[in-house]
């Protein structure tokens, strides 16, 4: 018998109905599609200087920003890279390219040269927005330092350098000369990278279809599975060049007509102080603040019951840790979404979220979103597993990238002839439909025979009181193959043992996944998108071993 072919194909899919998706509109034309009932309400308020601009005010200006541009000579399909924290003119630039047809790449403004022109060479940036003090970065070689010159455009929010324009160039162009483009749904909008996780950050193309599908299966429908509404103010401290904030909070909360409070960088007191002096009602998050929300004394001081959402995305978070937080702030839902840039980004969401929640279990990453096939590969057998058996999550739908930029074989072994896009993450849905990741595929160490999870070993740690974070990475072992050895945080002052932590964990798993060493450290490596940075760590031991 061949099983292949008396396999069932195990097939999940949301709890909640498919609905009818306006993904054949242009982005900006269906973020603002409630621009008349919008138009008076905020919707960003600049943390820093407290300045508010409102819905027609945000429109106006993104129109003028895209006269502005084109005047400069950006046609349909040039790329414009933005370089920027979140700001007003991050959010205006972005949906201003929207409406030439032109499209974004986000970076990291702490980005080095080298990282910077990666990306514009790649995505053939024609014109760049940053600000001044960026500026020398984008200058590669002595040659282009002396007379000052670049091949491309730059434009500044602030006082200008030589051979840079200021952006009221553009955003105080006219309106009315925005030319007229045809957008087609197919057509490339937003080209984020990956977070280099476990490796260099990949390109990738996400078109106005793509983005419009991924909001839509968030915030829209009788019962959106993300349930936002114009009395929200959505926090916005995760940076806007990561996709996750691009997509969950900025252009979720445009459309549903929410307020986003824009932060330009994490101070965690700084942080406190915005939620209890805009009454922030949805914070989106990642682990490592959800670490400090729980964690960090300060918390008592500030008044958090205006917040009824948590969302935390980007990484694993334990359910341990959840737990702690509900604690802190126990009047909000908390839950989880699991994104990944090639998916668009959401492959799943909280249905606490819902505006008719479903009961949800601690430690789940939600449910496959609506309008999406969602299957666990066996990565040995081909086959689909069913509940509770752990495999490689993959994904269809319209909401998934076009391909990777410049790497027609990248894309190729990522999303399959049937449309799967496999996404190198292990996880299972359990039995009330729900998603658990249990880490990156490449990310399990195994010992002998046995996977050990990182992230779960990571989870059971930082539920330790005295340990303020940690990471687990695999070491090299002749007898085992590879052991689990973790990097811990302690609290200034702690004395916590090596011995107490590793019989801390051996209480609570199975004898593979047994801590072999500890090593202390000041600080765990982590990515600005909230990731833990292993591949930092491996190196680290690496190069001791060496010695
Ligand atoms: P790179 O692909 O460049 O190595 P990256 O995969 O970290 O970096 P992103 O696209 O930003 O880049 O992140 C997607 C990954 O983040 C997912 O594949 C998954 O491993 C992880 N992830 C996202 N959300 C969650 C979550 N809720 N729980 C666990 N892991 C998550
Ligand atoms: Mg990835």
């Amino acid at each position: 018998d061949n099983p292949v072919s008396n396999q069932t194909n195990h097939i999940f899919k949301s709890k909640l109905p498919d609905i009818t998706i306006s993904n054949n509109l242009p982005l900006h034309t269906y973020c603002f599609d409630k621009l008349p009932q919008t138009a008076d309400r905020p919707c960003l308020i600049v943390a820093s200087s407290g300045k508010t601009y409102t819905y027609a005010e945000t429109y106006l200006l993104s129109r003028k920003i895209a006269a502005g541009l084109s005047k400069l000579g950006i046609q349909k399909g040039d790329v414009i890279m933005i370089l920027l924290q979140n700001s007003a003119e991050f959010v205006l630039s972005f949906i201003a390219a929207s409406m030439i047809g032109a499209v974004a790449t986000t970076a990291n403004p702490f980005y080095t040269t080298a990282e910077i022109f990666k990306q514009i060479t790649a995505s053939k940036t024609k014109l760049i927005i940053t600000q001044a003090m960026y500026v020398d970065k984008l200058r590669p070689n002595e040659a282009n330092q002396e007379n000052g010159e670049f091949d491309f455009k730059v434009i500044t929010i602030d006082e200008p350098p030589v051979n840079c324009l200021h952006f009221s160039v553009i955003s105080e162009a006219n309106e009315e000369d925005l030319p007229e483009v045809e957008i087609d749904p197919e057509d490339a909008l937003a080209l984020p990278f990956s977070s280099g996780t476990t490796g260099l950050p990949k390109g990738v193309i996400l078109t106005h279809k793509s983005l419009i599908t991924s909001v839509a299966q968030q915030v829209d429908g009788e019962n959106p599975n993300l349930y936002l509404t114009t009395e929200d103010v959505l926090l916005c401290v995760l940076p806007l060049f990561h996709i996750f904030s691009l997509n969950s909070v900025l252009l979720c909360a445009l459309r549903a007509g929410s307020a986003v409070l824009l932060m330009h960088k994490f101070e965690i007191g700084t942080l406190l102080g915005l939620i209890q002096e805009h009454k922030v009602t949805v914070a989106m998050v990642v682990p490592p603040l959800v670490l400090a929300l729980a964690k960090n004394p300060q918390v008592a001081e500030f008044d958090l019951s205006s917040i009824r959402l948590v969302l935390s995305g980007a990484a694993p978070l334990g359910k341990e840790l959840e737990e702690t937080l509900h604690n802190r702030i126990p009047q909000a839902v908390l839950g989880q979404g699991y994104g990944m840039t090639e998916a668009g980004p959401v492959l799943s969401m909280s249905l606490g979220f819902a505006k008719h929640p479903f009961p949800t279990r601690s430690g789940s990453c939600g449910t496959v979103v609506r309008n999406a096939e969602l299957k666990v590969l066996d990565s040995e057998t081909g086959l689909s597993l069913g509940y509770n058996q752990p495999g490689e999550i993959c994904i269809r739908g319209q909401q998934i990238m076009k391909g990777y930029l410049n790497d027609e074989n990248a894309t190729k072994t990522t999303i399959d002839e049937e449309g799967w896009l496999h996404t190198g993450d292990v996880g299972y849905i359990d039995d009330n439909d729900e998603i658990f990741i249990v880490d990156r595929v490449k990310e399990l160490i195994k010992f002998k025979g046995f996977q050990v999870p990182p992230a779960e070993l990571e989870g059971l740690l930082v539920s330790h009181p005295s340990i303020a974070d940690a990471a687990v990475v695999p070491q090299k072992d002749v007898a085992a193959g590879e052991v689990p050895v973790a990097f811990v945080v302690r609290p200034n002052g702690n004395d916590l043992t090596e011995e107490a932590i590793k019989e801390f964990i051996s209480k609570q798993v199975v004898f593979y996944k047994r801590l072999h060493k500890v090593y202390f450290i000041h600080a765990i490596p982590k990515s600005p998108s909230g990731k833990i940075l292993r591949k930092d760590l491996r190196a680290k031991l690496e190069h001791s071993n060496q010695k």
